[in-house]
């Protein structure tokens, strides 16, 4: 697979109409962010939007292609929704004139929760939590053969552009492809950079990143952690996978992400971290889970065999590891 390959070419194009559509909701809310904080509603449109564009793409193309995909129609069909149905069609026909209620329900039901050999993650809006604070948010697609992420593309339309510059231009697209590297682009799929983790040997420098959500990660043991290890500098929060793309841009050193004591079992989502997991590996970095097992995604919907995630530069992964197993 390559950049001009079907796969890629259709998933670009997918994951670029969806971030437009988030960003039209968000923009029709301006001035009015007090919706977005009281109300969940257009969280939930753009949700539903996104994944009814991403969906309907991918399928147009691959028709036997499994999409495992976090949202269903159950709630949407219900009659109390037919507003809220009404509005994601309204999104949805900006970008695909046909839509109707029923054919945007149809196209989210593509998705499945029964991974194959070959199919494809979709988290259409990852860390809704920050779209709602109108902070971070991702649209996160990828494709997994076998257990393992081949293209991972990410959608990050608040994220600013250029490290050094975090007040600048905003709105940034990611993309990996196994073997072949991780790439950062404008929003439009322009200016293409390649990217590259930090070269941080000492611990002692390292910037790490971490949910905002306490509910999503042990933030006191992750405190405790950067203690043992001499990391100086406080940790920078940051909702959804886009902790991944400043860890492949070499912005932050480490990405921890110890299960919250909330909830200790908790199983991560297979769509929360197979696009995030490979734009940080192809960058140069490593990914594994707290324990430094690979990270397997041949399991179905949650990563049975994981327990949460750490992302590294690399040089610094088998340190923290052993810092976590003291
Ligand atoms: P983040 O923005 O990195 O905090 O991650 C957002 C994701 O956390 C959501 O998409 C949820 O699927 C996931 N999530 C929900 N509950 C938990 C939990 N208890 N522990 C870890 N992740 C969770
Ligand atoms: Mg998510």
């Amino acid at each position: 697979m390559d950049e001009n390959s079907l796969e890629v070419v259709t998933a670009l194009q997918a994951t670029i109409m969806a971030s437009q559509l988030c960003q039209k909701i968000r923009e029709d809310l301006t001035g009015r962010e007090s919706i977005l904080k009281s109300d969940r509603s257009p969280v939930t449109i753009a949700d539903f939007g996104s994944q009814a564009i991403i969906c309907k793409f991918i399928r147009e193309k691959f028709l036997n292609d499994i999409i495992v995909a976090e949202e269903d129609c159950e709630e949407l069909r219900k009659p109390g929704y037919s507003t809220i149905l009404e509005q994601v069609t309204g999104y949805v026909r900006d970008f695909v004139p046909h839509a109707s209620p029923e054919r945007v329900c149809s196209w989210i039901d593509y998705s499945s929760h029964f991974a194959q050999d070959r199919f494809w993650a979709l988290d259409p809006i990852d860390g809704t939590k920050g779209f709602l604070r109108v902070d971070q948010y991702a649209v996160a697609l990828a494709l997994i053969e076998n257990g393992s992420v081949r293209l991972g593309l990410m959608a990050c339309p608040n994220l600013y552009v250029n490290k050094d510059q975090p007040r600048g231009k905003r709105g940034c697209l990611f993309l990996a492809l196994r073997g072949m590297g991780s790439f950062q682009m404008d929003l439009d799929g322009k200016q293409k950079q390649t990217l590259s983790v930090s070269k941080v040997e000492n611990a002692r420098e390292a910037l790490f990143t971490e949910s905002v959500e306490p509910d999503h990660a042990d933030h006191l043991f992750h405190q405790r952690l950067a203690q043992r290890l001499n990391i100086l500098r406080p940790s920078l929060r940051m909702d959804s996978q886009a902790k991944y793309g400043i860890v492949a841009r070499g912005e932050a050193t480490l990405y921890l992400r110890v299960p919250s004591p909330s909830e200790p079992g908790y199983k991560e989502n297979v769509w929360d971290h197979a696009a995030g997991s490979i734009i940080a590996e192809e960058a140069g970095g490593k990914v594994t889970d707290t324990l430094g097992n690979p990270l397997d995604f041949s399991s179905g919907t949650r990563m049975e065999r994981n327990s949460g995630i750490l992302a590294t530069n690399g040089i610094l992964h088998e340190v923290v590891l052993k810092a976590l197993k003291v």
